[in-house]
């Protein structure tokens, strides 16, 4: 599944290519990337035909393509999701559902193999598309309020790393980048937020906030190989943080064995030496 460091690598590739560019026909080759359209693959092609794209967006793992006349595209990853960028005339990819044929020649193809993903139009969310807006903002944004965040933390009782996957707590951080932030912090994942120190939380969203950067500079991690990026190479690599490791690899801070334990329907990763439980 994309994190935020994909959505991002995603999302420049596309600004690379999109803005300033009209949309001259659109094909719907699978009716279920635009289910969310009320007048089905028809209305979709209508409404998005003619169009100008600005420059486009993101918060956390949502991402939306503006047009210049105030409307947007929102595109839902899911699972496999995918942006292709193409001449009109290459071969189509084996699950490529929809077409969108640009200026000079340059094909946008949404291909997404289980289509969990999908597309839709979002009337005047160029600034924030309306499914957006109870998503609070990342830790990559420019104009996130880091000691807001905290004291938003602080303020759940709930384990730490349950807030840090509240989307409405803050945006983006997923599965494996709250292991890495915890592991950074020496922060039990069951720990209650509430007794953490302002102190402890900031050292904790730094650490989320870095891990997410490195990833970025490497062009997005993903453990799942079917996450390619908008020039169709592969965006995931192979880290040796110790907190990705897989169960019983040693903590790169000791010999203690990485522990691997049930988190809702995922895992948790830590080390029970250094991230002792409060
Ligand atoms: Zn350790």
């Amino acid at each position: 599944m994309p994190e935020l460091p994909e959505v991002e690598v995603v999302r420049r590739g596309l600004a690379a290519a999109i803005v300033g560019r009209s949309v001259t026909d659109v094909t719907v080759l699978h009716p279920r990337p635009v289910r969310a359209h009320p007048d089905g693959p028809t209305g979709f092609v209508t409404s998005l035909t003619g169009r100008t794209f600005d420059v486009p967006a993101r918060r956390g793992k949502f991402l939306w393509m503006p047009f210049r006349d105030g409307d947007a595209l929102l595109a839902h990853l899911g699972m496999s999701g995918q942006f292709r960028l193409d001449a009109p005339a290459a071969p189509l990819q084996r699950h490529a559902r929809v077409l969108i044929d640009l200026d000079d020649d340059v094909q946008l193809r949404f291909v997404d193999q289980r289509m969990f993903g999908g597309l839709s139009l979002a009337p005047g969310g160029a600034e924030l598309p309306v499914q957006v807006t109870h998503i609070a903002r990342d830790l990559l944004d420019p104009e996130v309020d880091l000691a807001g965040v905290v004291r938003r933390i602080k303020a759940k009782r709930s384990a730490i790393k349950r807030v840090l996957l509240d989307q409405r707590v803050v945006s983006g951080i997923g599965n494996i980048y709250a292991d890495e932030a915890l592991w950074v912090a020496r922060v039990h994942p069951e720990t209650p937020a509430d007794r953490l120190s302002t102190h402890t939380l900031g050292a904790l969203l730094r650490a989320a906030r870095d891990v997410m950067e490195a990833a970025l500079a490497q062009g997005g991690t993903s453990f799942d190989a079917l996450y390619v990026n908008v020039n169709g190479e592969s965006g995931y690599f192979f880290r040796d943080d110790p907190a990705s490791a897989g169960n019983g690899a040693p903590c790169e801070r000791g010999a203690t064995p990485i522990r691997r334990v049930a988190f809702t329907n995922r895992s948790s990763h830590f080390c029970p030496g250094c991230q002792r439980r409060r």
